[in-house]
């Protein structure tokens, strides 16, 4: 979740940043509820929750954070108000932090899984696969865009060379 950000920044820019992760928490959403209707209420709460931690855990150590130029603009909805903590690194933060969002990925399968085992459904079986298409790959695919764009040098998702000095 890395790019710099246009010079005006909108809410309609940061909704489309965040297009793909709000279908995903809808779509594993649907796939709680299926299994116990308030499970689908207990996700987004958990997928609120967790990106919550993720700004006050991840972001401070990015330097778009401190810049403002967070693609995500997880800076404006968290207003800034996240302090990074001396000794700490970005490098340190990341892993426990997407340990946490990545429970949004991982468990919708997993109540599909077994609601496929115990009563099979169609509809279950292309909402799953729908929700794998999006999660595990046109999420990454987008990603990875932002990545190319980030200058943070510590990130252990995808190291980067340093920039060789003109
Ligand atoms: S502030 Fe940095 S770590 Fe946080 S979402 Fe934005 S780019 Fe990612």
């Amino acid at each position: 979740m890395s790019t710099l950000r246009p010079a005006k920044i909108t809410i309609w820019y940061i909704l489309r940043e965040n297009a793909l992760q709000l279908i995903m928490y809808v779509l594993g959403a649907a796939l709680m509820g299926l299994a116990w209707w308030p499970l689908a209420i207990l996700y987004l709460a958990l997928a609120a929750a967790t990106n919550i931690f993720y700004m006050y855990w991840v972001c401070p150590y990015c330097g778009h954070y401190a810049l403002g130029a967070c693609a995500a603009g997880f800076d404006l909805l968290s207003g800034r108000r996240f302090r990074a903590r001396l000794g700490r690194t970005f490098r340190g933060q990341f892993r426990l932090g997407t340990v946490v969002v990545g429970l949004g990925w991982f468990l919708p399968p997993l109540a599909a899984l077994v609601l496929l085992i115990v009563r099979f459904s169609w509809v279950i079986l292309v909402l799953l696969a729908v929700f794998c298409v999006v999660a595990f790959w046109l999420l990454p695919e987008v990603s990875k865009k932002h990545c190319d764009g980030c200058e943070t040098v510590d990130c252990p998702r995808r190291p980067k060379e340093p920039r060789a000095r003109d």
